[in-house]
């Protein structure tokens, strides 16, 4: 992997006030050469003013878990594009499977979503995986491109330049449905990042393919997180478990520093 790695905490609805402020203050942040990383870190919407406060200054970037996919309107809950990055956010976990499973955001939805972040400037983090039954009955490959080909739709040569795809096995997430999500291995990940990488290519041009930031998440945590930095077509990772304490997560960064 040649490219700056990302590094995504994906924080879901787990952090409070006190334990966001713990989490920044237990940070090495004077230890962590940005220059060498991008670190995004997506808390809850009702903390992102606090945590872009607690940013400050530092080159961190701030992303939402989720946006509508309407401009504005009479949509009681549901938060736009624009009032996000109104309070400095840059990125949008898009397609995340909680979503899609949880909340059945189909493709159609995962693509309205990203022409809406993409019209604001927003980066799309665009989660694609399969599942346990799908993995098990050989269909990664099909559901990948489905997911892929269909979440893509009518998206730009020059807006794919401000994407970023994140594979997310859904069996390896761990808080899957019974909470057993083990992480794929890096040298399996690695094979279905290089087919997105091809499909990219088939769908825009090898350069784009070649650009385009390609993460890996599921049950990442500082004991296996060097195998997966060590992988040509891995840029990075979305991390939700072990993104929560400073301790782990300053553990895998140290891996890429
Ligand atoms: C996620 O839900 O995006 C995720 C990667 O979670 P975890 O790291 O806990 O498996």
């Amino acid at each position: 992997m040649n490219k700056k790695p990302y590094i995504v905490a994906n924080w879901k609805m787990s952090l409070d006030k006190i334990s966001l402020e713990r989490f920044f203050d237990n940070m090495d942040w004077e230890n962590i050469d940005l220059e060498k990383i991008n670190v995004i870190l997506c808390p809850s919407h009702v903390f992102m003013c606090k945590t872009r406060n607690q940013i400050g200054d530092k080159t961190i970037g701030l992303g939402a878990q989720n946006i509508f996919w309407e401009a504005s309107g009479a949509f009681t809950g549901e938060v736009s594009a624009k009032q996000l990055v109104d309070v400095g956010c840059q990125y949008v976990i898009v397609g995340h499977s909680e979503r899609r499973e949880i909340f059945h955001e189909t493709n159609e939805v995962v693509n309205l979503k990203i022409v809406q972040a993409l019209k604001n400037k927003l980066k799309p983090i665009i989660c694609i995986g399969e599942n346990f039954e799908e993995k098990e009955n050989g269909l990664t490959k099909k559901v990948i491109e489905e997911k892929l080909n269909e979440g893509l739709q009518d998206i730009s040569p020059a807006d794919m330049r401000n994407v970023l795809i994140a594979y997310e096995p859904i069996w390896a997430i761990s808080t899957n449905k019974d909470n057993t999500g083990q992480a794929d291995s890096p040298e399996s990940a690695q094979v279905v990042h290089k087919y997105i990488r091809k499909l990219i290519s088939g769908l825009y041009d090898v350069r784009i393919a070649e650009n385009l930031p390609i993460l890996y998440g599921g049950s990442i945590n500082p004991e296996n997180i060097e195998g997966f930095s060590k992988m040509d077509d891995i840029d990075g990772v979305l991390i939700g478990g072990a993104s929560k304490e400073a301790s782990s997560f300053q553990k895998i960064i140290n891996t890429y520093l």
